[in-house]
């Protein structure tokens, strides 16, 4: 096996690899967003259950407040009852008024506070009710994780041991630039001779689709066992077999031009 066909089987090992890992890692970002967007359900619920025990809190020591005010109140009328001058009476009038005043304060920042603990109650029902959803599907999503990970491990292990055997028929440079290209390129560290204009001799790149020299198009099929690598973008180049093929008819027409050539001189 040549070297280009040992880096083409590694290439092919790899990319199973890769796409059983994305299948797990597809699994696993999903699994991520909801555990996040649960912790911060969870927090809304927490927050507004804090929130609500203390407006309660609040709202019983005006509670205590009003009632003494009311008993306040009561006496005042009672004093009033057996006032014995009016200017007595005028001046249990005007604390009676002063108390009331308050009161009412009292009454209007109670409606704002109940108000306040039905906002609050209603936001902790519905927190609760949308973190108990989002449990679920966090539930599910890490099944969906443990069950892509069993499905795969099997498969992954397999492949594992065919990937070390793949790579250690690679001389260590080739595959140092080998494994440089899949970290830099997400894997793509192989790239395919795509024929342009075969009568012209133009080729490109299939990773970066820009056009190389026929230099490296001929060396490959010549089998040089040198690494080819793309001028522009710098994959290790490798021939197909439809480029093969061409190349193949075009070099058997060039050995029945000479052979005719021959005959004729
Ligand atoms: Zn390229």
């Amino acid at each position: 096996m040549s070297l280009m066909e040992r880096l083409e089987r590694l290439n092919l090992v790899d990319g199973q690899l890769r796409g059983l890992s994305v299948r797990v890692e597809k699994a696993k970002t999903f699994h991520r967003a909801q555990t996040k967007q649960l912790d911060l359900e969870r927090n809304r619920t927490e927050e507004a259950k804090a929130n609500l025990l203390q407006v309660k809190a609040a709202f019983g020591v005006v509670e205590t407040e009003a009632k003494a005010l009311d008993a306040q109140i009561e006496t005042s009328r009672e004093r009033m009852d057996t006032s014995a001058t009016a200017k007595e009476y005028n001046a249990l009038l005007v604390e009676l008024n002063t108390v009331k005043n308050e009161r009412t304060k009292l009454d209007e920042t109670m409606v704002q506070q109940l108000t306040e603990v039905e906002r609050l109650e209603t936001l902790v029902t519905e927190s609760e009710s949308s973190s108990s959803e989002r449990e679920t599907v966090v539930a599910t999503a890490t099944k969906d994780v443990e069950e892509r990970e069993t499905e795969i491990s099997e498969r992954v292990s397999e492949l594992q041991t065919q990937r070390d055997k793949a790579a250690a028929d690679i001389p260590p440079d080739v595959l140092e630039l080998y494994d440089s290209l899949v970290k830099k390129y997400d894997g793509e560290a192989i790239a395919y001779v795509d024929i342009e204009s075969f009568r012209h001799k133009e080729f490109s790149c299939s990773a970066c689709s820009m056009q190389i020299p026929f230099a490296i198009v001929s060396n490959l099929y010549a089998g040089l066992g040198r690494v080819q690598q793309c001028t522009n973008c710098q994959c290790i180049m490798l021939l197909g077999e439809d480029v093969r093929n061409e190349l193949d008819k075009d070099s058997k027409k060039n050995v029945k031009r000479r052979e005719k050539l021959a005959r004729e001189a």
